[in-house]
């Protein structure tokens, strides 16, 4: 059998224990983290890069340089971005309209139960804040946001700055949007926040992500290596399926409202 968009469901029966199964793994875990990925966006109607249906794997990958690009000449990449606000590729545009979905819900909700502590997002869309997470970081940044490279400093991004490239109010440094490019290391801050959690972590629930892009996955291989267990929510198999306790594969937002529902039912005994 599979759904509307050509999804194989898996059967009740296995749906079950395996939601069942995770939530107990969940319920009996000290520090929960989380990893999320572009997968758990899907169902809020933007594409992923890799997967079946991913720009990447229709399009091929964009060339690696491009935080190489911007140092070179930040005018030129303040223009297209410029142009991108007025004309949005697919991406931009589907972030634009977006709006969380049942994943970001759940998850959400995960936190206000108090069983997890932190997500470790690479999506730059903000929906998982939209949704009321509140515990997060943002590794690959968050596009709703500008941030000096000089001192780490973040502000909204909601004019076209008049100055171009802009430069910082407090340092003079220079100023990008918050998501980060190919080749730009990850913001200090960020990868701070993301050691410190997988560190007190003793479980991690990777959700819509093929855990392939570094660092960000090798928290998940970290806290793996330290005996804990992993569980994955996504649509297809990926590099970790078979490090992980639970693996259940299909969509992030039915999954994780099943998977949520009995971490309810098993916290209130
Ligand atoms: P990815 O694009 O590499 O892979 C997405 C994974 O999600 C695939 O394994 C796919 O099978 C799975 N998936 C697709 N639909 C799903 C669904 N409905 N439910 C569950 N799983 C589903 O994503 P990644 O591994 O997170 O790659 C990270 C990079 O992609 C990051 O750099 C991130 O910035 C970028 N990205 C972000 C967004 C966003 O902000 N929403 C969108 C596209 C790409």
């Amino acid at each position: 059998m599979a759904d509307s968009d050509g999804v194989p469901d898996l059967p009740e029966e296995l749906l079950e224990a395996l939601s069942q199964q995770a939530a107990e793994i969940l319920l009996s875990a000290r520090h929960v983290i989380a990893l999320t990925g572009a997968g758990i966006s899907a169902e809020s109607g933007i594409p992923t890069f890799r997967g079946k249906e991913g720009l990447w794997t229709k399009h091929g990958e964009p060339p690696l340089n491009q935080y190489q690009n911007f140092m070179t000449s930040p005018e030129t990449w303040w223009d297209r971005v410029i142009e991108r606000r007025r004309n949005p590729d697919e991406l931009s545009a589907a972030v634009r309209e977006a709006v969380p979905n049942d994943g970001h819900f759940a998850m959400a909700e995960l936190e206000r139960l108090g069983v997890l502590k932190h997500i470790i997002t690479q999506n730059i869309d903000n929906l998982h804040r939209i949704a009321g997470s509140a515990q997060i970081t943002e590794i690959h940044g968050n596009s709703q946001w500008l941030r000096c490279l000089g001192c780490g400093t973040r502000a909204p991004f909601e004019e076209i700055p008049e100055q171009r490239p802009p430069r910082c109010d407090d340092c003079g440094g220079l100023v990008k949007t918050d998501t980060v490019m190919f080749g730009e290391p990850i913001p200090r801050d960020a990868l701070q926040t993301c050691i410190q959690e997988s560190d007190l972590a003793d479980c991690i629930l990777l959700v819509g992500t093929t855990a392939v892009v570094s660092p960000a996955a090798d928290f998940a291989w970290e806290i793996h290596s330290r005996g804990h267990p992993l569980i994955e929510v996504n649509l297809d198999p990926t590099v970790i399926t078979d490090r992980c306790q639970v693996a259940i594969h299909g969509k992030a937002g039915e999954i994780m409202s099943r998977i949520v529902d009995k971490v309810k039912r098993g916290s209130t005994g």
